[in-house]
C-alpha cells in the first residue's frame, strides 16, 4: 500500500493548516517538481531548439526528456505524439480547430462533459454545418454501450468523451466506445483531464486517437498539459498556431513544417512548466500508478459510504465506490453549495470546490441545480483521517 507519509513529506504546503480537497480543480506540487523547474531557471536557463551554446543544449534536452516521459505515461509510442499545451482545454481546441470539417459532419459526446469538452464542438458544428449528439447516462453517471451503438454512424467524424467525470467519479468504457467509433470510421478523443491523474493510462491499448490532459491536477506545474495525437492522425493534424519553431524549411513563397511535436509547438514554449510536468510524471511513475489507484479508492469508499450516511446529504454519482474515483459531490439539504464550501473553509479550514463544476447540461439535464453541488476530490497525499474530518464537518453544517 502506498506510503502516504512518505509521500505528505514531499508536499511542504500540506502543513499549512488546510485540508486539501479539491485536486480535481488543481493538484499540489511535490518538491520534486518545484525544485526541477528552479533548476531550470538557475542552471541552464535558455530556450530550446535554437542556440549552440551548453544553456540552450541543456534545455533542449530536458525539454525533449519531458516529451519521453509523458509519453511513456500515457502509453504513447514515441515522443512525436504528445504535443505540450497549456491544459486539457487548449489541446481540445487545438483538435477541434483542425479537423477539416465537412457540412453534415457528426460529433457523438455526453451529457456529462465538462464545457471544455462540450462547447467547443457546439462552436465547430455552429461554423461548420454540422451536428452534436450527446448520449445521456443515467443519474449515476453510468452509460449504456448500446447507446453509443445507437448514436455513432457512418457519418460522424468524432467522438469526444471524458474518461472520467469531474462531477460525478464515474469512469466511463474508453476502450470499448474507440471500438464501436472506429468501426464507423469516426475519430476518438478522450478528454483525460481527470482520467491521467488517476488511473493508469494506456492510449495505444485503448485505441484513442487523441487524448487531452492538464499537467495541473497530476502534480504538474499550471500551465502545463498535453495533446497526445496517435501515429496516423499526426500528418492531417493541422497545428493550431504555426511560426518559429514549428518549420524545416521557408522560402518567399512556401514553407515546410517540422515533424511532430515541433510543428505544433509554435513560438517559445513553457519550458520551465514542460520541463516540470516530465519530472511530475517521473514521480508518478516512482509511486506507481497502481498504487495511486489502490489508494485512491480506499479514499473514494470511505469519502462516498461516510458522505452517504449523513442525514440530510445527497451524494451525485456512482454508490458504488469501485465505480469511481477519489471524487464526490453532494448537497446539505437546501443550502447554497457555495456557503457550505464557504463554511468548510472558514470554520474547519477545508479546501473543496463548489458550483456547477464547468458541467452545466449535466447539473441541468440530470439533477435540475443550477447553483450545482459541493465537490470533495482526494489525490494520492490524503489521508483517511482527512477525508474524517470532511464526513464530521459535514455532519455538523447538515445538523445546523
Ligand atoms: N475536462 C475535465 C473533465 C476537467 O475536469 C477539466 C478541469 N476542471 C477540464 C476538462 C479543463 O481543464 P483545464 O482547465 O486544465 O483546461
Amino acid at each position: 500500500m502506498l506510503d502516504v507519509d512518505a509521500v505528505r513529506g514531499d508536499f511542504p504546503i500540506l502543513n499549512k493548516g488546510v485540508i486539501y480537497l479539491d485536486s480535481a480543480a488543481s493538484s499540489l506540487t511535490p518538491e520534486q517538481v518545484v525544485l526541477k523547474e528552479m533548476e531550470f531557471y538557475r542552471e541552464y536557463r535558455a530556450n530550446v531548439e535554437r542556440g549552440v551554446h551548453r544553456f540552450s543544449q541543456r534545455a533542449s534536452e530536458e525539454y525533449e526528456a519531458a516529451h519521453e516521459e509523458v509519453a511513456h505515461f500515457i502509453g504513447a509510442l514515441g515522443r512525436e505524439n504528445v504535443v505540450m499545451v497549456r491544459n486539457t482545454t487548449e489541446a481540445i481546441n487545438m483538435v477541434a480547430n483542425s479537423i477539416r470539417w465537412e457540412r453534415g459532419d457528426k460529433i457523438v459526446t455526453t451529457v456529462i462533459e465538462h464545457h471544455s469538452n462540450y462547447i467547443t464542438w457546439l462552436r465547430a458544428a455552429q461554423r461548420h454545418g454540422c451536428s452534436v449528439e450527446a448520449v445521456r447516462s443515467d443519474r449515476e453517471g453510468l452509460f449504456d454501450l448500446g447507446d453509443f451503438e445507437r448514436a455513432i454512424d457512418d457519418g460522424t467524424r468524432l467522438v469526444a468523451v471524458t474518461h472520467i467525470s469531474n462531477v460525478l467519479g464515474c469512469i466511463l468504457p474508453v476502450k470499448e466506445i474507440a471500438s464501436i467509433a472506429h468501426e464507423h470510421g469516426a475519430l476518438v478523443l478522450v478528454d483525460g483531464a481527470q482520467g491521467v491523474p488517476h488511473k493508469e493510462t494506456d492510449v495505444l491499448e485503448w485505441g484513442v486517437d487523441y487524448l487531452a490532459f492538464s499537467g495541473h491536477k497530476m502534480l504538474g506545474p499550471t500551465g502545463s498539459g498535453g495533446l497526445y495525437i496517435c501515429d496516423e492522425e499526426l500528418e492531417s493534424t493541422e497545428p493550431l498556431y504555426i511560426g518559429g519553431g514549428t518549420i524545416v524549411d521557408v522560402s518567399l513563397d512556401s514553407f515546410e513544417l517540422a515533424v511532430p511535436p515541433m510543428r505544433f509547438e509554435a513560438g517559445t514554449p513553457a519550458i520551465a512548466q514542460v520541463i516540470g510536468l516530465g519530472e511530475a510524471c517521473r514521480y508518478l511513475d516512482r509511486v506507481g500508478m497502481e498504487e495511486v489507484e489502490l489508494w485512491d479508492r480506499v479514499l473514494a469508499e470511505r469519502l462516498v459510504r461516510g458522505l452517504e450516511e449523513i442525514e440530510g446529504v445527497e451524494v451525485y454519482g456512482p454508490i458504488d465506490p469501485g465505480q469511481r474515483v477519489g471524487l464526490a459531490t453532494f448537497n446539505v439539504g437546501d443550502m447554497n453549495p457555495h456557503d457550505v464550501a464557504l463554511t468548510l473553509d472558514e470554520e474547519y479550514g477545508i479546501a473543496v470546490r463548489s458550483g456547477h463544476h464547468c458541467a452545466l447540461p449535466l447539473m441541468k439535464e440530470l439533477f435540475h441545480l443550477p447553483e450545482g453541488n459541493v465537490r470533495a476530490s482526494t489525490y494520492l497525499y490524503n489521508t483517511l483521517d482527512e477525508v474524517e474530518a470532511l464526513l464530521g464537518a459535514v455532519e455538523d453544517i447538515a445538523r445546523g
